[in-house]
């Protein structure tokens, strides 16, 4: 086995008892090669559970962060998803492995070089499950429209209006929402179109820039 391969095994193991995580997320985190997604110089630190920098100001998600995401979004194969905030494309590749070849992620990234970095990412590794898009997706992504899920990598000022329209009945966003302090919110659609609302606890991410998030 590879030293990557084992080091990634060993925390995903760790976070499976820690997070009680699911088979689908744990075998998931298994498959994707997270130093692959990591710029060269951070290359050795990919299977600590951090943050780490991949260009522009911008950081790739903590793995524990991923698999809580993907938790908490209820991922079933065949899920349309729409990720807001592509950044390198490590997450998205997370939830391409859990949806498989009969779902899809869109993954829009507002910055065009890091929106880039994550095709050619995803590429490379044959994820053709996943379009990357450059746009604000703080107005979601129209064009591919409804999805089952949604699920934002960066803190908005309260929930964008356009993601909970996009959203198809029964389906689930999550996101965080706040500015210094900021918390996880799952985000459930009835029958009626009515929004039920839990907060997961408190999280750190970069800021949501767009129309309907912070101001650049
Ligand atoms: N999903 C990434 C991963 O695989 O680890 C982490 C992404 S990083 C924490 C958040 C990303 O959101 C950044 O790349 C940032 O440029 C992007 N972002 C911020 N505002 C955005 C917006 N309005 N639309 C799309 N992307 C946005």
């Amino acid at each position: 086995m590879d030293e990557f391969k084992e080091k990634r095994e060993r925390l995903i193991e760790r976070l499976r008892h820690e997070l009680e995580l699911s088979d689908k997320v744990v075998e998931a985190m298994k498959k994707v090669p997270r130093h692959l997604f990591i710029p060269p110089a951070y290359r050795s630190e990919a299977y600590v559970d951090t943050p780490l920098p991949i260009g522009k100001g911008q950081t790739i998600s903590a793995p524990h962060m991923v698999a809580i995401m993907c938790e908490l979004l209820d991922l079933k194969k065949g899920d349309k998803v729409l990720e807001v905030g592509a950044g390198c494309g490590y997450h998205a590749a997370v939830v391409a492995e859990i949806v498989g070849r009969e779902g899809k992620v869109i993954a829009i990234e507002r910055i065009p070089e890091l929106a880039e970095t994550a095709k050619r990412n995803l590429e490379a590794l044959g994820y053709d499950n996943v379009k990357v898009v450059v746009g604000d997706g703080s107005k979601g992504y129209e064009k591919e429209a409804p999805y089952d899920k949604i699920y934002v990598t960066a803190s908005a000022p309260k929930i964008p209006e356009p993601l909970i329209e996009q959203l198809k009945v029964g389906g689930k966003l999550v996101i965080p929402v706040g500015d210094f302090t900021q918390h996880l919110y799952v985000v459930e659609k009835d029958e009626k179109g009515k929004i039920k609302k839990e907060n997961w606890g408190a999280v750190r991410f970069v800021p949501l820039v767009g129309e309907h998030g912070f101001e650049d």
